[in-house]
């Protein structure tokens, strides 16, 4: 188990809402390092089209949080601190699952809501056995072939204004159906009352953070086109709403309200359920609408999957499977690391609790050059097979073909130390006649949850991006989910796309909730040893092996792991390190970098743009966790007082 780092945050939820425990820290503080003003989020550069959600600087020398018996990450403190209570009140993890994602709705919109979907891998402690829940989105029943790219088959001209922003990216929602499948197995506490807190503070109001502020702005103009989402985050002259604004969204309460008394149920049929069809049908404007009907709401199901379960040097990786691309592009990039001694290559810096230290050392070029590598061999599988396997299952034995040993040892032959593969070829897995779908996701959120019970849960939830499609109905934002499909069904050379749109289907995506386990001395997972996730589009899969070769080949706490550089790459030539942190010198496009030479000096093209990661990873940790939080978004990791155990 990973040393830790000599500074710690002492967590506690309080025990009350208003005032501090008698901990030593209270949660409220824990956040630690300061994001930049809004001022800078908003005028930072960001390219829509490339980047999942806009970065928000870095808060250097973070601490790790440790406690007592449970904790909760999220990506905001205000749903950390709700998840958290739930928790300090007996309640499961299932429990803090549907409170943090109420409450992450209402103040991290841009990100997730009950207009989106989700994957969760759950921890029951009680069966010592772990699922997977898929609440994604589907393609309404009316979708073709062709639906993101033309208006219909007799009128060939593209979605207005854009395939996003039109009606025709809103897949039908599932997040919600799913929480409700994860609450009638696992939770503790009644339904209705894991609503309070969102409804509470829905109708007391919050501060717009400096986060929230900075995507109002740069998405402000397509907010505009939509008279509810406009008069939510827009002033009344048309201008982004700054950091600091009180928000009040009665609607949202008042959608709550309604979904805490009759249950899920009631997003998926009778008003509100024709209230999101019209919406996503809407023309105002010129738009084109949605084909989705209340029966593709009625229709729509959450299912339980078989998590991938395998090996990395002892543990075991516990992994979402399709149709994400994540878990399997996580595993497949470790099964291929385990042909490489990364351990002895551990970041330089790393020891004693300087600033450098806490921000994860300095990453050998060497080893980073291993894994870049290794993920664009995994990418390379991922962008060819990888889609809803209930349409296109993966080829061969399926996820024991894909991440078989022997293949994948095969596979690291191809990794040179010195130089680079540039775009990997996919592996030869059979007569497969598919081309490959590299796919740009991007509004995203992931949520960390251990109860005092032992049961564990890592869920990463979605609108896809920012604002998704910036339909705003009751209160909450519809998703453009849809937009993760590949576009065209065929690619350049006619081949036909594993990911491309079907009626019922659910797009591609690259979420990974990741568990990892201790196996028992019978094989079987036998403890959760840490849990974690990001959001990220398809730069998730690299945002998760950094952490996790951090935690488990280098020894860094979690915090330091998921403070570490960013780095990583997908199927392309260039690698990307993230600009944003303190230990990359950026200057002259990365010249004078140690890490960026290293990388280039073995061939990789190098990117230093910034990276938003917004990864939270629990290890534990005696009776209880340790967490970390990421620097670059606004989370926080809270649980019970370690002192008092
Ligand atoms: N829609 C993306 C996916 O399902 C996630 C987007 C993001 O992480 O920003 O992979």
């Amino acid at each position: 188990m990973a040393a830790v780092a000599a500074a710690l945050v002492v967590a506690s939820c309080g025990t009350d809402t208003d005032e501090p425990s008698a901990a030593p820290v209270t949660c409220a503080e824990i956040p630690n390092g300061e994001l930049i003003d809004a001022q800078e989020v908003s005028a930072a550069p960001t390219d829509i089209a490339t980047r999942p959600e806009i970065a928000s600087g870095y808060r250097s020398g973070m601490k790790p949080v440790v406690t007592g018996t449970y904790a909760a990450a999220t990506a905001n403190p205000l749903a950390t601190r709700a998840a958290c209570e739930v928790l300090r009140d007996g309640g499961t993890a299932a429990d803090a699952l549907v409170t943090a994602q109420m409450v992450l709705g209402l103040v991290e919109p841009q990100s997730s809501g009950i207009g989106g979907g989700a994957f969760a891998l759950y921890y029951d402690a009680a069966s010592n056995s772990v699922r997977a829940f898929d609440g994604r989105e589907t393609a309404p029943a009316a979708a073709t072939e062709t639906y993101l790219t033309q208006i219909s088959p007799t009128d060939p001209a593209p979605p207005v204004p854009s395939a996003r922003a039109s009606g025709r990216s809103i897949g039908v929602p599932g997040v919600l159906r799913m929480l409700d499948m994860v609450h009638g197995e696992y939770g503790k506490q009644t339904w209705r009352d894991l609503f309070t807190p969102a409804i509470t503070l829905a109708d007391s109001g919050f501060e717009i953070s400096p986060r929230l502020a900075g995507a109002i702005a740069a998405s402000a103009p397509d907010l505009k086109a939509d008279q509810e989402a406009r008069t939510y985050f827009l002033t009344d002259e048309g201008t982004a709403k700054p950091a600091g604004t009180d928000l009040v969204n009665p609607a949202y309460a008042k959608t709550l309200g309604v979904l805490a008394t009759d249950g899920a149920d009631a997003m998926y049929d009778g008003p509100l359920a024709q209230a999101i069809v019209a919406e996503a049908g809407s023309t105002a404007g010129g738009l084109t609408p949605s084909l989705m009907t209340v029966d593709d709401l009625r229709n729509y199901r959450a299912v339980t999957r078989d998590p991938i379960v395998t090996g990395y040097r002892g543990r075991q990786i516990v992994a979402m499977p399709g149709p994400s691309s994540g878990g399997i592009a996580v595993a497949s990039t470790l099964g291929i690391l385990e042909n490489f001694d990364l351990p002895s290559m551990r970041p330089t810096e790393s020891d004693g609790d300087a600033e450098a230290s806490r921000d994860g050392g300095r990453p050998d070029p060497a080893a980073v050059h291993l894994i870049t590598e290794a993920e664009r061999l995994a990418y390379a599988d991922r962008d060819k097979y990888v889609a809803d396997p209930d349409f296109v299952p993966l080829p061969g034995r399926g996820v024991e073909t894909i991440l078989d040993p022997a293949y994948l040892q095969a596979r690291a032959g191809l990794i040179k130390p010195d130089s680079s593969l540039g775009e990997a070829p996919a592996g030869d897995l059979g007569p497969v006649p598919l081309g490959s779908h590299p796919g740009n996701e991007h509004g995203t959120s992931h949520i960390t949850v251990a109860d005092r019970y032992g049961n564990v849960a890592s869920m990463t939830t979605t609108i896809e991006s920012a604002f998704g499609s910036y339909h705003m109905v009751d209160g909450f934002l519809l998703n453009n989910q849809l937009t993760d499909f590949a576009a065209e069904p065929r690619d350049d050379d006619g081949a036909l796309l594993a990911n491309r749109v079907s009626p019922g289907k659910r797009p591609r995506s690259s979420m990974a909730p990741t568990l990892v386990m201790q196996p028992g001395t019978d094989g079987a997972p036998a403890q959760v040893i840490a849990a974690l996730g990001s959001p990220g589009g398809s730069v998730i899969i690299q945002f998760v092996v950094k952490t996790l070769v951090g935690m488990l080949d280098w020894g860094l706490n979690p915090q330091q792991a998921v403070s570490m550089i960013d780095f990583g790459s997908a199927n392309t030539p260039t690698s990307n390190v993230g600009g944003e942190h303190p230990l990359v010198d950026t200057a002259d496009d990365g010249a004078h970098d140690p890490l960026v030479r290293g990388l280039r000096e073995r061939g990789e093209e190098v990117s230093v743009d910034e990276q938003s990661s917004g990864l939270s990873a629990i290890m534990r940790h005696d009776s209880g966790w340790i967490g970390g939080a990421d620097p670059r978004r606004e989370g926080a990791v809270m649980g019970d007082d370690a002192t008092l155990q």
